[in-house]
């Protein structure tokens, strides 16, 4: 039969249809499993089939699944909300509910530039970003991101909004070293603030450590209390976009805490419900929310299922499983390991250029030549080969761009459930092992 809801089969045919789910594992409904080691869209953060969910999900369905958020508030979105503010340091005590990370970046951009209109400086609407960043595939988001895969065919309908270099120190983009380059792409803000002018920019936005656009790549120690600091001269909000990192994944309950940075809003997404449910939030400060709520007193944003009380409830849920079951600390753990073990696959393939990564947020760069980090050759699609190869051996893997054009470079990320116990990291390493084999002596030239 053909399928109608999916467009892009990465096995080339059709997509196994899953049957069900348990902690890392997917099972399809040929009774094949898959080591979840991509928690799908870095999503899954507590795995599948988790009973206190699917009992909060019921729960909360027998009572009240939907209700307007222009009309009424719920009981799981307060609590929710009182939850993000308690798990976050600083101020960030206001939450805004939407349903995709996507929305949260649309929302935190809004919020931005609203801060600004309220305090009577209309010109600050533009945003800077990194040439090497996602935030999601709306318009707006997209304006954001320099992701040129995603954002190729829609150019036309973007704002240009202004980028500055990634910190990524692999292939530096500055040609500089970094053990003496002295931050100059933190220092390109600065440049770049002068160029526009301070009172043209409401934000800066990044990710704390880059997923899709580069495959986890973590700054130096540094980067970003020195890119805070630039902001805040120059009276800039920083949203940090932890839509892939928020929640643990990295280690800390948020990435941005490695670097003791307090961003003025931070959007989630993603591990938020752990994929139970769609929802996403934009978090701001008193500071961001104080003209607005002495102003017009409501945000110009929103959607129809914002706020929703179900996937509230799950959410809620999921964070306090995330808590109960200390995963922040045991993906700090667990990466770790992980992470050693990647690296001696690392020294056995010629290929793989860098392993790179914090906490369970881990990226594999390949390469042609180890010292020159020149790309593989062209006609072979790396990413997606390798991807391909695992579906076939039972292990799911994310695909990133990398590359100095962000085109040419080709990246996995391997982020699997927090939750993973030491032997299921055994078995992910021993599929991909047997995955990078075959890539090597079926596919390569
Ligand atoms: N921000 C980051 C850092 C992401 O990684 C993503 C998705 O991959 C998004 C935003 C967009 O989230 P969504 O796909 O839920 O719209």
């Amino acid at each position: 039969m053909e399928q109608s809801s999916l467009i892009k089969p990465v096995l080339g045919g059709a997509y196994p249809t899953i049957s069900h789910g348990e902690g890392v594992f997917l099972y399809d409904k040929e009774g094949k499993n898959y080591l979840d080691a991509s928690s799908g869209a870095v999503t899954a953060n507590i795995g599948h089939g988790v009973q206190e969910i699917i009992d909060a999900m019921k729960k909360q369905a027998n009572q009240v699944s939907f209700v307007y958020r222009s009309q009424f508030t719920s009981e799981p979105a307060e609590k929710l909300a009182k939850k993000i503010a308690e798990l976050t340091k600083g101020e960030l005590n206001y939450s805004f509910f939407v349903n995709s990370g996507s929305e949260a970046t649309e929302t935190a951009l809004k919020i931005a530039i609203q801060h600004w209109q309220e305090k009577g400086k209309p010109k600050k609407h533009k945003i800077i970003s990194r040439w090497m960043s996602y935030h999601g595939i709306t318009m707006g988001a997209l304006s954001m991101s320099g992701h040129p895969i995603r954002r190729e065919r829609f150019t036309a309908m973007l704002e240009s909004y202004p980028s500055v270099s990634p910190p990524y120190c692999y292939r530096c983009p500055l040609q500089l070293d970094p053990h003496t380059c002295g931050m100059a792409c933190a220092k390109e803000l600065e440049a770049t603030i002068r160029r526009i002018g301070g009172d043209n920019i409401a934000a800066f936005i990044a990710e704390p450590v880059i997923g899709a656009a580069g495959g986890a790549i973590v700054p130096p120690d540094g980067y970003f209390q020195k890119l805070k600091k630039i902001c805040e001269e120059h009276d800039i909000l920083f949203i940090a976009d932890e839509v892939m990192t928020g929640f643990g994944r990295t280690g800390k309950m948020l990435a941005s805490e490695y670097w003791d940075v307090e961003p003025d809003i931070v959007t989630f997404g993603k591990g938020m419900s752990g994929g139970y449910t769609p929802i996403a939030a934009a978090v701001m400060t008193r500071k961001v929310m104080e003209p607005i709520m002495n102003g017009s007193q409501s945000i110009i944003g929103g959607h129809t299922l914002s706020a929703n009380p179900l996937s509230c409830a799950v959410s809620l849920a999921v964070l306090e499983y995330v808590e109960k079951n200390n995963l922040v600390e045991k993906s700090a753990d667990r990466g770790k390991n992980l992470i050693r073990g990647l690296k001696k696959l690392g020294e056995k393939y010629s290929f793989i250029g860098d392993i790179r990564g914090r906490g369970l947020l881990i990226g594999m760069e390949f390469v042609q030549d180890k010292s020159t980090k020149s790309s593989l050759p062209k006609g072979v699609d790396v990413t997606n080969e390798i991807i391909k190869l695992g579906m076939k051996n039972g292990i799911l893997l994310y695909p990133a761009a990398a590359g100095l054009d962000g085109v040419t470079g080709a990246a996995i990320i391997i982020s699997p459930p927090l939750t993973i116990s030491e032997d299921e990291c055994a078995e992910l390493l021993m599929r991909l092992d047997i995955t990078l084999r075959q890539f090597n002596e079926q596919i390569l030239p």
